[in-house]
């Protein structure tokens, strides 16, 4: 057993993205393989499948980043939205399956870890990370520590009784409600027409652009109150796409919010790590149960 090399996992809606990393965050082997979501058994098999896959002789631990919340006390995933993971016992069922030290994250946890480690949170001690997909994922390190608790920002309320929410979420005026990619194509249909999307938004340099900033910005401004955020680090598909348009509303919007001097110093940065940062937080967060 060697504790210089471990197993990350990024469970996504649509593919298992599998890979040896090292201390450094370096991701040696990779594979992919389509996400099975034909039952839970299924689901399971197929990772255990993904990971006994992988040429990974000695690798210490296997880390899962995973799209469901989770309680890290009994390593139970709650509830995904997309796959089907539901109230199962999935550090247990994966360490009796693989006879290795397994720990599992949330996804969007599992990439702020890495961009504070590797990407676009190097340096800072306090950093958030909202990411601006088809839904708002999100994730906190605080003193330099990955946050083990839920950090669904994506449902933080930013309007009273706004608009509804997405899927199975009951809330209303949720960040997830103005800001995700869904809501930008919403957007898009209204102030465009019926076949616009969120592209076509950021492609015309839309004007509504400064609202979703707005509101983005609503949202971190609270997230810098509660957290301390010295850096707020923003992903996604959206999220990348529209960041230079949705910025200057945003801080604004911070400046306001925001306690000072936090606001002031608050610094807003585009993710660097792209697709593979899931799997490379899965890793980190293997070698810190390692620890
Ligand atoms: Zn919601």
């Amino acid at each position: 057993m060697s504790a210089d090399r471990v197993i990350g996992v990024d469970l996504g809606g649509t593919k298992i993205l599998t890979g040896v990393i090292d201390r450094q965050g370096t991701v040696h082997e990779t594979a992919s393989r389509p996400t099975v979501t034909t039952s839970q058994a299924a689901l399971l098999d197929e990772l255990e499948a993904a990971v006994r896959a992988l040429p990974a002789d000695g690798a210490a631990a296997v880390g899962f980043g995973i799209p469901s919340r989770i309680d890290q006390r009994t390593g139970v995933a709650l509830g995904a939205v997309n796959i089907p993971l539901r109230e199962v016992a999935f550090r247990t069922e994966m360490e009796r399956r693989l006879g290795m030290k397994v720990a599992i994250e949330n996804d969007a946890s599992c990439a702020v870890y890495a961009e504070f480690h590797l990407g676009a949170g190097r340096g800072a001690h306090d950093v958030v990370m909202l990411t601006l997909g088809t839904g708002v994922g999100g994730g906190v390190v605080s003193m330099g520590r990955l946050f083990h608790a839920w950090t669904e920002l994506g449902h933080m309320v930013i309007v009273e009784d706004g608009e509804p929410c997405y899927g199975a979420c009951s809330g209303r005026g949720h960040v997830e409600a103005y800001c995700s990619g869904r809501a930008a194509d919403r957007i898009a249909q209204r102030v465009i027409g019926p076949e616009a999307t969120a592209r076509d938004l950021v492609q015309q340099r839309h004007r509504v652009l400064d609202q979703i900033g707005h509101h983005l910005g609503v949202a971190m401004g609270s997230l810098v109150n509660i957290f301390g955020a010295q850096r707020i680090v923003i992903g996604g598909g959206f999220g990348l796409a529209a960041f230079d348009q949705l910025l200057p509303a945003a801080r604004l919007a911070v400046l306001r919010e925001a306690l000072a001097p936090a606001g002031q110093e608050l610094e807003i940065a585009p993710a660097e790590l792209g697709a593979k940062a899931g799997l490379i937080g899965a890793g980190l967060v293997a070698f810190e149960a390692l620890e």
